[in-house]
């Protein structure tokens, strides 16, 4: 109860009290002597005073999509192996252990290696974290999971070099190409062939900036890019791309420990939008939002940034769009994590979905307690194998509903469940739903 109580007044995120999203990572101090959580005493005070808070209720288990799948990570036993570097002898704990049988092991004491095959937690279970924040969110002691699996991360990418096999080329890339793929950062445009997206040059001005993201790459996800491109063209709107000049936001780099890509990565964007005059930056990605929006202030660079729904439904709100109704069709929507959970944005999405009139239905799981689709936090590069996969125990919670149709709004969330086999529903973007509806409606 004392750890409970002072753990709230010396809460390491104060913002949460205020009731906005504090979800932001914190900066790495990159000269700092050692970078990164290797063993407990490399966590400040108030982070282990906040481990000792857990109250073993169990919720942040119940809610994980990582355990729910099998893999070999369970929050609440992770926050149990960093209270027992706070222990002189093992805390008690009957809790069920991380999926997949492997036993307790690993030492105690505030100087033990706590991240290894043969340590109390191993890399696996690490790497299996989606970084989806529903075990944030339900934590009654308001204990942050995510910041104790990225500090952990950050030890076991910069320090050690102990990326997971399959992680290491894509964060190569990163670096080397400013791009996971490896690709000419030019091709982020092919998807818009024929469409003459516009460019916006070193001091020229445009209303908004579209941020087209890691999933212009993707043939699939070019069609929901098209779409929102044809609305925004409907409507309008004075808006640009960077084109050849846009680099990934470094999204993916920081939640796999890599600090070090994320700043330059970050600094670099942030000096070429320093060189152009635009409103306001306007995204369908809600990992470039969360980045641009909450992450990049840390480096100097301060934007207005909206996710494409709320931008859409402004548009719809002004008159400026005109969608007619497409009441035959049954919708489920599925919140993006990086905007409800990271972002509390859940409104403006289903405000869309029910201006162009479709039958609405909600998940068991839905808003800021949705479930992650597995496409965050390096998951899916890292690809710890579980028992079953994240993506399909989603799509089974979507056909619940009985949906024709799941709504999405994020990129991830798209690969992700178009990626199920068998699947009963369409995934549709809410642009290309609305590009429908403006369409019916003329
Ligand atoms: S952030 Fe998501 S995947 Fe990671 S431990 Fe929490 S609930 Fe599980
Ligand atoms: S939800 Fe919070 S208090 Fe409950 S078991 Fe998980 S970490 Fe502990």
């Amino acid at each position: 109860a004392a750890a409970g109580a002072l753990h709230l007044v010396a809460h390491p995120r104060p913002g949460r009290f205020a009731g906005r999203p504090d979800t932001a990572l914190q900066p790495l101090d990159l000269d700092a002597p050692r970078l990164g959580a290797e063993m407990p005493a490399d966590f400040t005070w108030n982070r282990l005073l906040s481990y000792d808070a857990c109250v073993s209720c169990g919720r942040c288990e119940t809610a994980c999509p990582a355990f729910a799948a099998g893999q070999p990570l369970n929050p609440k036993k992770l926050i149990q192996d960093l209270v027992a570097g706070l222990s002189p002898a093992e805390p008690a704990y009957a809790g069920a252990p991380y999926p997949g049988g492997r036993d307790a092991m690993g030492g105690r004491g505030a100087l033990i290696e706590l991240v290894g095959p043969e340590a109390r937690i191993h890399p696996d279970t690490l790497w299996s974290c989606t970084t989806c924040r529903a075990c944030v969110e339900e934590c009654p002691m308001m204990i942050e999971h995510v910041d104790a699996v990225v500090s952990l991360r950050r030890s076991q990418t910069l320090e050690l070099g102990a990326l997971p096999e399959k992680a290491v080329g894509p964060v190569t890339e990163l670096r080397q190409a400013g791009e996971a793929g490896g690709r000419p950062l030019a091709a982020r445009t092919d998807f818009a062939a024929g469409l003459d997206l516009p460019v916006l040059a070193p001091r020229g001005r445009t209303d908004v900036l579209l941020w087209l993201g890691e999933g212009a790459y993707d043939l699939r996800y070019g069609r929901s890019l098209r779409a929102l491109v044809r609305l925004l063209r409907q409507a309008g709107v004075d808006f640009a791309v960077l084109g050849p000049e846009e680099r990934d936001t470094g999204d993916l780099a920081r939640r796999l420990g890599d600090e070090a890509t994320f700043q330059a990565l970050a600094k670099a964007n942030i000096a070429t939008l320093a060189a152009r005059d635009f409103g306001r930056i306007v995204t369908a990605d809600p990992h470039a939002l969360h980045a641009l929006r909450n992450e990049y202030p840390a480096f100097g660079g301060r934007y207005a940034v909206m996710h494409h729904t709320a931008f859409l439904l402004e548009l719809i709100r002004a008159g400026r769009l005109a969608p007619g109704r497409l009441s035959d069709v049954s919708v489920t929507y599925h919140d993006p994590c990086y905007l409800a959970r990271y972002n509390g944005e859940t409104e403006a999405p289903r405000a869309v979905l029910d201006a162009i009139g479709v039958s609405r239905v909600e998940m068991a799981r839905s808003g800021r307690r949705a479930m992650c689709c597995g496409g965050g936090g390096g998951a899916p590069v890292s690809d710890v194998p579980g028992e079953r996969r994240i993506p399909d125990l989603r799509m089974a919670q979507a056909a619940e509903t009985g949906a024709g149709i799941v709504a999405v709004a994020c990129p991830s969330c798209t690969a992700m469940l178009e990626g199920v086999p068998d699947r009963k529903a369409e995934i549709r973007d809410i642009a290309e739903l609305l590009l429908q509806a403006v369409e019916a409606g003329r």
